[in-house]
């Protein structure tokens, strides 16, 4: 038996939670924390039991609740290390600045750590003055969490996640319980799943999707890739269920609100797939063993759900009669209603 429950899909935050019987992985944590445990909750899907973590790639779309969940519920991250090596650089922003900008946050750390001290000391001394509050406020990192949680006791995120308590506050952003790193090509498991990542073209350091498989039944999950090179198709061959991209319009992406060079890199070799493109696979190299076909990564600028279907449908042809309607479409706004084989 295995399961697919898609928490979410879309350029603002995906995460997919794949269990076998004895082993449940949740693949990309790209909301908050609390957003997170939220649909995970209403999704029937008990987070405590959460065996691990597994990452596509560092785009904050696919991290943005990484830490702070992998924190909580004390579970180890499966990542490739090229991949955590970026995730790591995302959140410790002095490694990334020039000498001048590197020094100055030390001296402005330095300050907001005399100020704290001093505040321990004297419960009554606002010594973290809101004008010092608001020049920290100005850099999105860990100086402004790291102050305001010294000045509150409270962890300034939106997750609720607390786990940044009085006595840990010095916690790294990008501290993990374990991490453990798998390689593109190399089969690995979680349990009783078994995985095959594979290479994905996209614009991040090592980006992949991944087969699982467990008692018989395989599943593929496949988004963020600009085209569809000859191993995802091999990789999506003999799957019981495929989640697969299908990002944009094309008509609808060029005529649409976005930059130019925006619409360049979503159109590209790494960007993300068109309906078209999966309508292609869908018509010349999809073998026609899935049970399902979810689609996902649908832009909410420059796509429809139906436009999507369609395009599905038709390069189904005789095969979408044999899907019925079990050719399903991901959502970024709730979760799709647990797929179980
Ligand atoms: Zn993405
Ligand atoms: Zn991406």
């Amino acid at each position: 038996m295995m399961q697919m429950t898609v928490l979410a899909s879309g350029s603002k935050g995906n995460s997919t939670v794949i269990s076998s019987g004895r082993t449940r992985i949740m693949v990309d944590a790209g909301l908050s924390c609390r957003e997170l445990m939220r649909r995970m909750a209403e999704a029937g899907e008990d987070a405590s039991t959460l065996d691990a973590i597994l990452i596509t790639h560092e785009h904050i779309d696919h991290v943005a609740g990484l830490g702070v969940l992998a924190r909580k519920l004390k579970i180890p991250v499966f990542i490739t290390e090229p991949t955590h090596k970026a995730w790591v650089r995302m959140f410790s922003p002095r490694s990334t600045m020039s000498y001048a900008k590197w020094l100055e946050q030390i001296q402005r750390e330095k300050e907001v750590r005399a100020d704290t001290v001093a505040a321990e000391y004297d419960p009554g001394t606002d010594a973290v003055s809101v004008a010092h509050l608001a020049m920290v406020a100005s850099e999105p990192h860990s100086a402004l969490n790291q102050s305001v949680s010294a000045k509150t006791g409270l962890n300034p995120s939106d997750d609720g996640c607390s786990i940044i308590q009085r006595s840990a506050r010095k916690t790294d952003p990008t501290c993990l319980p374990a991490v453990e790193h798998f390689c593109a090509g190399v089969d690995f498991s979680i349990g009783d799943i078994a995985i095959t990542p594979f290479t994905i073209p996209h614009d991040a350091v090592d980006p992949c999707g991944f087969v699982f498989e467990s008692g018989g039944v395989r599943m593929a999950l496949a988004t963020d890739l600009g085209y569809m090179p000859p191993n995802v198709k091999a990789a999506l061959r003999r799957v019981d269920l495929m989640l697969l991209e299908s990002n944009h319009d094309l008509e609808m992406l060029r005529d649409g609100p976005y930059p130019w060079s925006v619409k360049q890199r979503v159109m590209s070799r790494v960007g993300h797939l068109s309906n078209h493109a999966m309508a292609e696979f869908l018509e010349n190299d999809y073998d026609g063993s899935a049970e399902y076909i979810v689609l996902g990564h649908l832009s909410e600028s420059n796509n429809a759900p139906e436009l999507a279907r369609m395009s599905a449908e038709q390069a189904l042809g005789r095969k979408a009669s044999l899907l019925g309607n079990k050719l399903l479409l991901a959502t970024q706004a709730s979760h799709l209603e647990s797929i179980t084989l």
